[in-house]
């Protein structure tokens, strides 16, 4: 699966905090890619909203791993998807909306 997918799935129930328009694959721009760090931007096509992310520790392919994991449990998991990581994750993320840039060379 590529990369961008693996974002867009990260991104699945997130909307834009200005307009809550839903994010797609044109909203996102992948800035660096590489062995444990993946930096992207998202840009919401709606209102030009942008903000960047970083997952630092985690390159796609163990982004991938982690959304199968999320996906292939709903038995053990009443929810289908575990909110919090995300949600937490989120957090996280938008503490980096100002110095973002810092993270691309
Ligand atoms: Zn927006």
């Amino acid at each position: 699966m590529s990369e961008l997918s693996n974002i867009k799935r990260l991104l699945i129930n997130m909307h834009c905090s200005r307009c809550r328009s839903e994010y797609d694959e044109n909203s996102i721009k992948i800035m660096r890619s590489e062995k444990g760090l993946l930096v992207f931007q998202v840009k919401c096509e709606k209102c030009k909203r942008c903000f960047g992310m970083a997952l630092l520790g985690m390159d796609s392919n163990e982004l991938e791993k982690a959304l199968d994991m999320d996906e292939k449990k709903p038995e053990i998991n009443a929810e289908p998807i575990n909110y919090d990581d995300v949600l937490d994750a989120h957090h996280f993320f938008q503490n980096l909306d100002e110095n973002w840039s810092k993270y691309i060379n």
